[in-house]
């Protein structure tokens, strides 16, 4: 470059002189003066000014010039030449670009792009008087390079600006948060040392305890100097630390410094400090809540144990009162039997009274008009009709002799007053003589077939008894049998026994009457007019009894009847 012109070489020593003066600590107010000064110093220059882009928006605003200037007159200037396209065509060939403004012949101009490679800062525009000729190219070349020592100056002036904010910023920051972390820290701390839990923290590969709360100092009966450093399993012998999460509460024991055993829950959970891993190690005394738990077990067990105590009582009185209840049955039986027997009683006292008016009106009727006939007809009659009436009378007292004899007997027997007086007696004969009287007496209306296959005579027994028995059989046998038919007396031996057997072909038995007829002054409906007590086979039962034999019955209706007695032969 060649370089002649006077101002030209002034213009060049300007900037020169101002790139020697770099200086970082200026403002950006300095640089834009410095800036504006050198270009100010471009020869036939009547004014410079600056349009800085604004940031935000993008637009270009005037800044400043050299000389001051309205605002209004360098923002029309701007105007002009943005519409002119100069602007625009600096800013993309981020060159300097001339122009002779409509008012030419007056003021010539250069537009000089303000930027840096990554941004555009703004555009300078020059105001020159013009010459003949165009500006050469070098001298543009000048305008350029200030334009660009400018641009530099203004863009580390406002990088160090922002450099230095962002700093000052960040020490804010940083120091803010420093605050902030002490006093989390603070308020950790009193956390820490006033929860109840005991919180220790041990390192995650040696298992020391590194720190822990007075909570927890408190359960370990320890000073923190004699905790720090310790390998947890000291205190805390059953746990497996292990370094994965576990948050899990589990039942554990904290052996305390004097030997004693704590009851804790606890968790542990493993956390990054920086390069290091801490295992945050939690726990709470359950002394209280175990102590309870055992006195409800203690309480529980005593509780059962009085259950068992009292189940017991209840049993003993279950069984007491079923007892008392047995006993009440029984008593009630007792009194129930005791009932039936008065009722039994009673129906016997009535069945009596009613049995006795009837049968004893008949003899008593005999032996009246007998002792009328003979008192009225006295010395009128034969001898013979003296002893027909004597007669009668004696066989109707004999009669009611007879019925009190089996009332007595009857009521003797229910009393138990009857003694069984044994001897051997001739079965043959007591049974002979028995029919032989029945023949007399029924006056040969029935034929009597005895036959005898005992095997011997002999019979060691009640002769009053057994002649009872085979009394009342034989004449009931006659009583409930039509005339002309036959009655079969048999006595035989069967396995051990000595058995009488008499068999008539008379009215029988009614099938209901059967269970009853052996009850006293039970008599069968089909009795008809034939007379009877009721008590001849109450006393034959009766006999049978006290003899230790049985007696069954066999019947058929309007067929006979068939009585076996059965007595031991002893
Ligand atoms: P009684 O003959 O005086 O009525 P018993 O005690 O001797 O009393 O007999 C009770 C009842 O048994 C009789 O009333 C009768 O109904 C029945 N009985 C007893 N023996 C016979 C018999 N051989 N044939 C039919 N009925 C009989």
């Amino acid at each position: 470059m060649e370089i002649q012109h006077p101002k030209l070489v002034q213009f060049l020593n300007t900037i020169v002189a101002n790139s020697a003066n770099r200086d970082n600590t200026k403002t950006v107010a300095e640089i834009i003066a410095d800036g504006l000064l050198v270009l100010r110093s471009y020869p036939e220059n009547s004014a410079v000014y600056l349009y800085l882009m604004d940031e935000i928006d993008f637009d270009f605003r005037f800044s400043s010039s050299n000389p001051v200037t309205e605002s209004e007159q360098s923002a029309h200037i701007f105007a002009e030449l943005q519409e002119q396209g100069i602007i625009g065509e600096a800013l993309s060939t981020a060159g300097a670009v001339t122009y002779y403004g409509s008012s030419a012949g007056q003021h010539s101009y250069i537009v000089l792009p303000l930027a840096v490679p990554t941004s555009v800062l703004g555009v300078i525009i020059l105001e020159n008087t013009p010459d003949e000729d165009p500006p050469s190219r070098p001298l543009l070349q000048l305008c350029e390079l200030s334009a660009n020592q400018f641009a530099y100056a203004l863009y580390n002036t406002k990088l160090v600006q922002r450099l230095t904010y962002n700093q000052s910023v960040l020490e804010q920051k940083v120091s803010a948060r420093t605050i902030h972390l002490e006093q989390m820290q603070r308020e950790l701390k009193t956390i820490l040392d006033s929860i109840q839990t005991g919180i220790v923290i041990i390192d995650a590969e040696t298992k020391e305890i590194l720190d822990a709360n007075p909570a927890a100092l408190e359960m370990m009966k320890a000073e923190k100097n004699a905790v720090i450093g310790k390998h947890h399993s000291e205190f805390f012998p059953q746990d497996e630390l292990s370094t994965s999460q576990n948050t899990e509460k589990i039942e554990s024991s904290l052996l305390q410094s004097d030997g004693e055993s704590l009851p804790v829950i606890e968790t542990s959970a493993t956390i990054h400090l920086g390069p290091h891993r801490r295992i945050i190690h939690s726990f709470l005394d359950i002394s209280v809540r175990k102590n309870f738990e055992d006195a409800l077990l203690r309480a529980n067990l005593m509780l059962e144990e009085r259950v068992q105590e009292r189940t017991t009582e209840l049993n003993a009185l279950v069984r007491k009162l079923t007892n008392e209840v047995t006993e009440r049955e029984r008593a009630e039986e007792a009194a129930r039997i005791a009932l039936e027997r008065e009722k039994e009683l009673s129906e016997l006292k009535s069945n009596f009274v009613s049995m006795v008016s009837h049968e004893f009106r008949t003899p008593l009727t005999t032996i009246l008009s007998y002792t009328q006939i003979l008192q009225l007809y006295k010395g009128k009659w034969t001898e013979e009709d003296e002893e027909k009436y004597l007669k009668n009378i004696q066989v109707a007292v004999a009669r009611m002799t007879d019925l009190l004899n089996d009332v007595l007997f009857i009521g003797s027997s229910n009393t138990g007053a009857i003694s069984v007086n044994l001897r051997v007696v001739n079965l043959f004969e007591l049974c002979n003589s028995v029919i032989e009287e029945l023949r007399f007496t029924d006056t040969n209306k029935h034929t009597v077939n005895y036959k005898f296959d005992y095997l011997g005579s002999g019979l060691r027994t009640d002769e009053k008894l057994l002649r009872q028995i085979v009394v009342n059989l034989l004449s009931n046998a006659a009583k409930y049998s039509p005339l002309n038919t036959d009655i079969d007396v048999r006595v035989f031996r069967d396995n051990g026994h000595a058995v009488i057997e008499v068999q008539d072909r008379g009215i029988g038995i009614p099938a209901e009457s059967i269970g009853s007829i052996f009850e006293s002054f039970h008599r069968a409906d089909n009795v008809g007019n034939i007379s009877g007590t009721g008590l001849g086979l109450a006393i034959v039962k009766q006999s049978v009894d006290l003899l230790g034999g049985e007696i069954s019955v066999e019947s058929e209706l309007n067929e006979g009847t068939t009585f076996t007695v059965k007595l031991p032969i002893q």
